[in-house]
């Protein structure tokens, strides 16, 4: 791959972008766009501000409509689908429409593809010729997973378009692999920072009271809150503040800061973790924390917990009971089970669950936390409104709240942090 890279783009700091998944199989709903939720995401955490997701159908036109657009909007343009061989893969010909170039075959990316076909003992289709096409432009991205290069589009101004394969692994492997980072060497989020305080116990109205309209319309930080089936999330978005020179004059990491100190003294007691912390990232830690190995049985919740806590080093084992067999939480002893499972892995805390969803309205779940010989328990009672499969993860997540509690308490002595 020996494209000589065009002269040195201009310094453009990269906060926006817009995201498009291109195939005619995604407007027609036959496959769902993941691509872009996964791009979005990446992005939002490296402090990107993602103006648009959007579908397109294989349409030359509008294809090069929307990247022509997008060019002139924001800072970075990222594409998935459309590098195939076949006539209706148009990606390439819409970006080399948009930037006004003629894409021609790249003698190094035609060996590489004519390497790569003879491994597997065949001569290249003249069909997939085309999948080593380059533009003067453009900088091939390695795809170790399939024979659709992506490209790189540098455009004078110092946006960047970004043209990745459709399938999932492919496009995942070259956005993590090779233009996250040369992106960030670009300036990708400069002078953004962005932090997560992921909250449970408390609802999403009172969080919003707490924090305050003010609060939750400025534009910078920016903060915003996402509920989740596992958190309710608290976004802060925090940009450098420039005077008219360019010189900084508060630094996002102090406004981040501060707002961060506020948010989390008005929601004291509710902030479990922050960023990308998992359920099962806490009860690990807390297990480590006090010194604990664990084991857990659960009834009518298909499994929600040992889904939930599958990469906890300290668990043990994990029984699942049903779906054929759904007892009432009002009667099925918790207390017993929990010691029962404890004392079979030969660990030192037991936790049982079981929950109860009807299809309409609300779980209610009971769970318990015992030694093995059942000379300490813990018991918790509580009533959801979800249901169904939403239901029982939010059982799971409250039985894994309710073990981090417990560990916590028994590592420390403090007082537990679910204020109920
Ligand atoms: P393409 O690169 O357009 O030839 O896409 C090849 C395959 O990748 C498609 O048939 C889909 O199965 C998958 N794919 C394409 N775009 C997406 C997307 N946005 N999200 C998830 N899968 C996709
Ligand atoms: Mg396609």
């Amino acid at each position: 791959m020996t494209t000589p890279r065009p002269d040195r783009p201009a310094a453009r700091r990269i906060l926006s972008a817009e995201l498009f998944a291109v195939g005619s199989e995604l407007t027609a709903g036959e496959t769902r766009d993941t691509n872009g939720g996964e791009l979005g995401r990446s992005l939002s955490i490296a402090g990107v501000t993602v103006r648009r997701i959007a579908a397109l159908p294989d349409d030359l036109g509008q294809v090069t409509a929307a990247f022509s657009a997008a060019l002139e909007a924001v800072d970075l343009v990222v594409a998935t689908g459309g590098l195939g061989p076949t006539p209706d893969d148009l990606t390439r010909e819409a970006i080399a429409a948009a930037v006004g170039e003629e894409p021609a075959i790249d003698p190094g990316l035609e060996a590489w593809l004519r390497d790569l076909f003879a491994r597997r003992g065949v001569a290249l289709p003249a069909a997939n010729l085309k999948q080593a096409w380059t533009i003067p432009s453009s900088t091939p991205i390695p795809n170790a997973n399939g024979t659709a290069p992506g490209w790189w589009v540098d455009r004078p101004d110092g946006r960047i378009a970004v043209l990745l394969p459709g399938p999932p692994r492919e496009m995942r492997a070259m956005w993590t692999g090779w233009a996250l980072p040369r992106l960030r060497e670009r300036g990708l989020g400069d002078g953004r920072l962005v932090r997560t305080l992921r909250t449970y116990g408390i609802g999403e109205s009172v969080v919003a009271e707490r924090l305050g309209e003010a609060m939750l319309r400025a534009s910078n930080p920016v903060v915003a809150t996402y509920a989740r089936a596992d958190w309710l999330d608290v976004r802060i978005s925090a940009t450098d503040v420039i005077d008219g020179s360019g010189r900084v004059v508060e630094p996002a990491a102090d406004l981040l800061a501060r707002t961060e100190n506020t948010i989390r003294a008005s929601l004291e007691g509710y902030v479990w973790a922050d960023d990308e912390t998992s359920w099962a990232d806490l009860v690990a830690a807390a297990a480590r924390r006090s010194g604990t190995r664990l084991a857990t049985v659960e009834a009518g919740t298909r499994g929600a917990l040992a889904e939930l806590l599958a990469e906890v080093p300290a668990l043990d084992r994990a029984v699942v009971l049903g779906p054929a067999v759904e007892p009432d939480p009002a009667s099925w002893p918790v207390e017993a089970q929990a010691a029962e499972v404890a004392r079979e892995a030969g660990v030192e805390i037991g936790l049982a669950l079981v929950a109860r969803t009807d299809s309409a309205t609300q779980t209610v779940l009971r769970a318990a936390v015992a030694a093995p010989d059942g000379g300490w328990c813990q018991v918790l009672d509580l009533r959801l409104f979800q249901h169904g499969a939403h239901g029982r993860l939010r059982a799971a997540v409250a039985a894994a709240a309710f073990i981090v509690q417990v560990l916590d308490e028994r590592g420390s002595g403090a007082p537990g942090r679910l204020a109920r």
